[in-house]
């Protein structure tokens, strides 16, 4: 990828205009593809956005059995092919991050696709396009090479018992403070 999506995620006040910005885009009907969590409401303000981090080996495509899944050049996995889903929910299972959610109606798995229209052409998706507090962000290799001298990124780790599937990601992300040396967010 020339552009990378990257989460701050300290910056995130919850105030989910990214839920709001995915829920409109062309073809999504009104659902949204994000989400996002309160990280230990008990203790902390703290929210965090959970999108698709575009595992560089996505289980999700793994585990399918039909080839719905495709990933492009750039590493982009995308959201099921109708005309090769066959409904069985292996992905929905399979993802650690509960990405993959399942249309019961059209017998299809859906998912967030980056944007593809638009990030094919270097365009950020709709997500980063509206968030406020630069949570989101659309940054070049260079961009990113900066975030990196200061950050651990690229690495997401989920409880147990899903380590064995913590795996690079295309996606970027800082962990917030809260979570720092934790390193477990579900
Ligand atoms: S738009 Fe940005 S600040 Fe608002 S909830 Fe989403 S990630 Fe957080
Ligand atoms: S629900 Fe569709 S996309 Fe998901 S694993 Fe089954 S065939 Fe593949």
């Amino acid at each position: 990828m020339k552009h990378h999506l990257y989460i701050e995620m300290d910056n995130c006040i919850g105030c989910r205009s990214c839920l709001a910005a995915c829920t409109q885009c062309g073809g999504h009907e009104e659902r949204n593809r994000n989400y996002v969590y309160d990280v230990d409401p008990l203790v902390s303000r703290q929210t965090i956005p959970l999108m698709c981090l575009h595992c560089v080996n996505p289980a999700c495509a793994r585990s399918c059995p039909a080839q719905a899944i495709q990933i492009t050049d750039e590493g982009v996995v995308l959201s099921a092919l109708v005309e090769k889903c066959i409904g069985c929910q292996n992905c929905t299972l399979a993802c650690p991050y509960g990405i993959p959610k399942f249309d019961q109606e059209q017998n299809l798995m859906y998912k967030c696709d980056l944007c593809y229209d638009r990030t094919k052409e270097g365009i950020p998706p709709m997500c980063a396009s509206v968030c406020p507090t630069n949570t989101l962000q659309w940054l070049t290799d260079e961009q990113l090479a900066a975030k990196q001298s200061r950050h651990a990124l690229g690495q997401w780790t989920a409880s147990e018992p899903y380590n064995p599937l913590e795996g690079m990601t295309n996606v970027k992300i800082s962990l917030p403070g809260i979570l720092q040396g934790k390193q477990k967010l579900f």
